[in-house]
């Protein structure tokens, strides 16, 4: 077998291309395969196929494709330019290469394979990338899935805040509840971050919406209030994010009161914090009896506490009017508590109640998507060496898009 017919069948390339000469050029390492097509006159248009007039050739283009037996392999070739009467002169569909890539599809859909398991950094290494070229890769296979999307029913959205690096770069993600994928992902946690997501989807998928839910968080409920119907029946503040307030204002009453036991000798409360933010379903028997005793104490921590799963008691009730008159009594409880951080829960969850009694039509929160969250901290674990916000922002969506993003002329 002669080495272009070797390197056509290993390339796949068919009529009317061939490979016209192999070089091996050792001392570098490399294989570069010269491509020739067949003396033709038309060629179809590469976005209506109709037959076209040949306009011209390009100049010598390279792709990187898969390397073999080690040799750095690069393609090399003069595609020619069509010029439809409707679409003008573009350059022909490649069998081996996206039109904008510096890549044969294979060698891309390698890479694409690679990044779903390893890092960037790994990736760029064993395929002997730079930098910006996986980002390229990234960005083009994004692009691709981005445009491939159909415009399904989305009925539960979540909308939510990452943490961009430690500090306080956010990012908002708006995600598929049902199909548990992000569709969105955009700087800040602005209303206008969100605001973004609306233009995105069609009028169609924007009525699909039933259930959206969030944190207790303005900028997010007027976008939502001013591009959903009805948005007010289908915000749903997340159940968690309200555990964690009240988690919270438990451990304000227990640092105080801590202290002032403390200072009368009083250790009881000393290495409980964690304590009182378990659930104790998830206690030990001996660690069980031991919380026990407190809680059932005349502690203001223990008040507090009760308080807090009587409140998140709301939860289990089925159907409205019990969970309101539930909710009416806690309140009531709560802020004659004398139990500053209570009171101050309790008029914030009265204030956003209407908002948090739709968990009981809807069903919906924010973590539903474990899997999901699993995967964003996996990508901003291997974020370490991301130069910019815009490559983690590509990162998301490669890895959490549940996107379509193999290059088309493997497919
Ligand atoms: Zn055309």
């Amino acid at each position: 077998m002669q080495d272009s017919e070797l390197y056509g069948r290993i390339l796949g390339i068919t009529a009317p291309w061939r490979v016209a000469r192999v070089e091996l050029q050792l001392k570098q390492g490399e294989v570069h395969v010269y491509l020739a097509h067949e003396d033709k006159q038309e060629w179809p248009c590469p976005e209506c196929g109709a037959s076209c007039a040949v306009y011209d050739r390009q100049a010598e283009r390279q792709w990187r494709h898969l390397d073999t037996c080690q040799y750095r392999t690069i393609v090399h070739a003069q595609p020619p330019r069509s010029q439809c009467r409707e679409h003008g002169v573009r350059v022909v569909k490649l069998s081996w290469a996206e039109s904008n890539s510096r890549f044969t599809a294979l060698m891309e859909g390698l890479a694409i394979a690679w990044l779903k398991h390893a890092s960037q950094k790994a990736v760029a290494e064993q395929l002997h990338l730079s930098w910006d070229e996986v980002h390229g890769i990234m960005e083009r296979a994004v692009e691709r899935g981005l445009a491939r999307r159909q415009a399904e029913e989305i009925p539960q959205l979540g909308v939510d805040e990452k943490a961009f690096r430690k500090g306080h770069k956010y990012l908002t993600l708006v995600n598929d509840l049902r199909r548990n994928r992000v569709l969105y992902v955009a700087e800040g946690r602005e209303q206008s971050s969100l605001d973004g997501f609306w233009g995105t989807i069609t009028e169609a998928q924007r009525d699909s919406i039933e259930a959206v839910a969030m944190d207790m968080w303005d900028p997010y409920v007027d976008s939502v209030r001013e591009h959903v119907r009805e948005a007010d029946k289908k915000i749903v503040f997340d159940k968690f994010h309200i555990a964690q307030h009240l988690g919270e204002a438990v451990d304000r009453v227990r640092r105080r009161e801590h202290k002032e036991l403390k200072a009368e000798g009083d250790e009881r409360l000393t290495g409980t914090k964690y304590d009182w933010l378990r659930n104790p379903a998830s206690m030990d028997g001996e660690q069980r009896r031991e919380f026990a005793s407190l809680r059932q104490s005349e502690l203001k921590t223990a008040r507090a506490w009760a308080l807090k799963e009587t409140g998140m008691a709301l939860y289990n009730y089925v159907y409205e009017k019990p969970a309101r008159k539930h909710f009416q009594w806690w309140y009531n409880w709560a802020v004659r508590s004398r139990l500053e951080a209570m009171k101050e829960k309790a008029r914030m969850l009265k204030r956003r109640f209407e908002n948090i009694i739709t968990y009981l039509r809807h069903q919906i929160t924010n973590a539903a998507s474990e899997s999901l969250n699993a995967k964003i901290q996996w990508v901003k674990y291997t974020a370490r060496g991301f130069r910019n916000k815009q490559n983690f922002i590509h990162a998301i969506y490669f890895h959490c898009g549940g996107l379509d993003l193999a290059p088309s002329p493997t497919k």
